[in-house]
């Protein structure tokens, strides 16, 4: 008979949390402080500290294809630098560019995937109120 919202009602025990602390910390996106993930880029199953399902914080494809724009800009243009002024055979492109790639994906994708399911987090359970 009441009128419920559609969307949960936020949660008064935590406060919202900061995107980019969360984000960059790698935490909960509800109480941030629980770790986020169960290795390396995996997901844990729910948050240690406040019981949250973090399984159903799915970010998707979305940092891959934000950390695949930024990587390629950044390579291409510093490859093509490399080349103009150096013309080096192209190992050295293989040997400079390979790690670069590698690693900067690695440290970029756990960051923007927390703060993305952070973002999703807030905008799902803290964000719009019905009706207005
Ligand atoms: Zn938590």
């Amino acid at each position: 008979m009441s009128a419920m919202p559609a969307s949960h009602p936020p949660d008064p025990i935590y406060p919202p949390v900061s995107i980019l602390s969360v984000a960059l910390r790698c935490r909960c996106p509800r109480c941030g402080e629980g770790p986020l993930y169960d290795g390396l880029l995996s997901v844990a199953p729910s948050c240690i500290r406040c019981g949250l399902d973090l399984r159903a914080q799915d970010a998707g494809d979305g940092p891959a294809v934000f950390v695949v724009l930024f990587l390629g800009a950044v390579t291409v243009g510093l490859a093509i630098l490399v080349e103009a002024l150096f013309s080096p055979p192209l190992w050295v492109h293989v040997v400079l560019w390979t790690p670069l790639v590698l690693g900067g994906a690695i440290l970029l994708l756990r960051p923007l995937k927390a703060g993305l399911i952070a973002l999703q987090y807030r905008h799902r359970h803290l964000g719009a109120s019905p009706g207005g």
